[in-house]
């Protein structure tokens, strides 16, 4: 354990940088949040294999609020598909408060299912069941994503139902233009009742974990949504996630991000960590201060900002040459001469689409022009996905095609079955379980009768 503390201390460093802000307000649009410590401070992350870290009030219950919005989009995503949703609520950011009322002119559509307007329509989408009331279904789903059975704090929930006649208004100027599908009474309540679950800071940061780990959860390995849901959920947080301050927030710290009133914030670095804040007092648009900042700078520390991906040289072509250079080769003339016309590539990690570009880049480049063969060497690839496959597939198809004998190495069938790899590169591509047996092979076939 004491290695992975390193991380408990970046995070540990963060919370000592800002826990002596003093800026900002406690909400107070409810007396429960404005009694919450404004002094708690709490931060977590959770890593795709479901390590997690924290520092400070990460065990400190408080409110979803409006960090609810995207799990319950998610699970309405999951019942009705994008293209259902979409009929009720938009994708766009409304550049404006989140009580605002953000309806679209016309339709009378929400905007987004970020803002107030939205999550009630969202949250009217999922409908009782004979086997489970609305609200049942949302705290199931919810208490899927954070990985434990969540509850609801009555008062917290009480004194919203008791004051949010704001949220009631919105719910009947929605169904004014007739876009509510059902009674806005039992749709604001169960929203009420959305907002008033229970959770900690690691809460979050293993909800948002599982977002950024295509919707299965890294703690207790659940599918909870498809990774096809969690990317649209990400994808309306990253544009809409932060209220009023949204387009600021992607430009500067670059994460799908969604926050609260009652002070949490979630930010999910798609593939890498689930993020989390809490800290009570706001800024003007309703953010965490603290929790915006620390979140902020764990995100440049991180390097998470997702327009910056830099891919990383070398990581997926580990050789590129051709077979006289090996330190194998054989001394002859005669032999160096073959295997100056043998190319050797080899490739390792897993492959996608970007990895697979580069390892037939090096294809190319290994062998003097077009004549010859290659060897491709695939022992140290882990793993390629179907698009990886499919353009390496075609890639070898054309080697062929121009005349260039290919062989590879490939123990592990990392090419696929023999049976599909015939078919998309329309030959037998011979295969070997040794590199210097491979080479070998082809040296022969260039000496072979011409
Ligand atoms: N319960 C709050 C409301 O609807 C949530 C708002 C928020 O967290 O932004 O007013």
């Amino acid at each position: 354990m004491s290695a992975s503390e390193a991380v408990t201390d970046a995070l540990r460093d963060l919370h000592a940088r800002f826990a002596g802000v003093r800026e900002g307000e406690r909400a107070d649009y409810i007396p429960e949040l404005a009694r919450s410590d404004a002094d708690d401070f709490g931060l977590a992350l959770v890593s795709m294999d479901g390590h997690r870290y924290s520092a400070g009030a990460a065990g400190t219950p408080f409110t979803l609020q409006s960090v609810s919005k995207p799990f319950v989009y998610a699970l309405a995503l999951s019942s009705l598909g994008l293209d259902e949703v979409g009929r009720w609520v938009g994708a766009e950011p409304s550049g404006e408060a989140f009580n605002a009322i953000s309806l679209e002119p016309r339709t009378g559509r929400p905007a987004n299912a970020m803002v107030n307007a939205g999550a009630i329509v969202t949250t009217a989408l999922v409908p009782d069941r004979p086997d489970a009331p609305a609200f049942t279904r949302v705290l199931t789903a919810l208490s899927r994503f954070a990985g434990r059975k969540l509850d609801v704090d009555e008062e917290v929930y009480g004194s919203e139902a008791a004051t949010g006649d704001r949220n009631r208004a919105l719910a009947y100027l929605i169904r004014s233009t007739g876009t509510l599908p059902v009674d806005p009474v039992a749709a604001v309540d169960t929203y009420f009742r959305q907002c008033a679950v229970r959770v900690t800071a690691v809460d979050l940061a293993v909800m948002a974990a599982t977002l950024a780990h295509g919707g299965v959860n890294p703690v207790t390995g659940e599918a909870v949504v498809s990774a096809d849901v969690a990317a649209q959920v990400l994808a309306v947080m990253a544009t809409c996630g932060m209220y009023n301050s949204s387009g600021d927030w992607l430009l500067r710290v670059g994460l799908p991000a969604k926050s609260g009133v009652s002070g949490g914030l979630i930010a999910a670095g798609p593939a890498r960590f689930g993020l989390a804040a809490y800290s009570p007092l706001l800024d003007a648009a309703g953010t965490s201060v603290r929790g915006r900042a620390a979140l902020g700078a764990l995100s440049e520390r991180l390097g998470l900002h997702l327009m910056r991906n830099p891919a990383l040289p070398g990581s997926t072509v580990t050789l590129a040459t051709t077979a006289d250079v090996l330190p194998s080769a054989p001394s002859g003339r005669r032999e160096r001469a073959l295997r100056e016309r043998v190319g050797v590539v080899a490739a390792q990690g897993a492959l996608d689409f970007t990895a697979a570009e580069r390892v037939l880049f090096a294809l190319d480049e290994s062998g003097p022009g077009q004549v010859g063969s290659v060897v491709l060497d695939l022992r140290e690839v882990t793993g390629a996905d179907s698009v990886a496959l499919a353009l390496l597939h075609a890639g070898l198809a054309r080697l062929a095609r121009d005349g260039r004998r290919a062989a590879v190495v490939d123990p592990g069938n990392r090419l696929g079955p023999p049976d599909l790899v015939r078919e998309r590169t329309g030959q037998d591509l011979p295969r070997y379980g040794s590199r210097e047996e491979a080479v070998e092979r082809c040296a022969q076939a260039m000496a072979g009768p011409v």
